[in-house]
């Protein structure tokens, strides 16, 4: 089996995201690229997170082609292009934590409002315009946005995306960036007048 390893973070990663809630059902995808081989290991399309394990994960090369598994999530130009076009990612969790969610109906960038040593400053996390699921469109759209050193970004309508140098890192920082944009709305919620680092 190819990138067993990797294959069993992915599932490990899947369950604690699915047990904070910030993906239901089959929502989400999650990859991890391989430098040795040049290659990457990816979530499924329509497989539930209950289901997930190390053998159904899929196994793809950088242009989306298959070598191990069935078809991988439709998220998957998304994880591609992003790997081409950002260096040192080795890392992509997409995801619908639903703090992150109510951003993205108003279109409105996530400031950086909390100090986190773990993660360090990011600045604020843009907005990549709509495009429908599941299309080059997304991946377009959000690689228009993460530039210029931001390797994470709202998806209107739609959810977060968040590519870093490994999987823990990716996994803290959705965690961390849907913390900060509940403790935005709790703050505005209560009328609080909100500084921004
Ligand atoms: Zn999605």
């Amino acid at each position: 089996m190819l990138l067993e390893e990797l294959r069993r973070q992915i599932v490990a990663a899947g369950e604690a995201l699915y047990k904070s809630g910030f993906v239901r059902d089959m929502q989400g995808n999650i990859s991890v690229y391989d430098e040795k081989t040049g290659l990457i290991a990816i979530t499924p399309s329509q497989v539930p997170y209950s289901m997930h394990n190390a053998s159904n994960m899929c196994v793809v090369d950088r242009d989306g082609n298959v070598l191990e598994g069935g078809r991988p999530t439709s998220e998957i130009a998304l994880h591609t292009r992003i790997y081409k076009n950002i260096p040192d990612v080795h890392s992509v969790i997409h995801t619908h934590p639903i703090n992150v969610c109510a951003f993205s109906v108003s279109h409105e960038p996530i400031p950086q409002v909390l100090a986190d040593i773990t993660l360090g400053f990011h600045g604020e996390v843009p907005v990549a315009g709509y495009a429908d699921p599941g299309t080059q469109a997304v991946a377009e759209k959000a690689l228009e946005v993460m530039t210029n050193g931001t390797n994470r970004c709202v998806l209107a309508h739609h959810g977060l995306i968040v590519a870093d140098t490994a999987l823990e890192k990716c996994l803290k920082s959705t965690f961390a960036i849907d913390d900060e944009a509940k403790i935005l709305l709790l703050a505005r919620a209560a009328g609080m007048n909100i500084k921004c680092l």
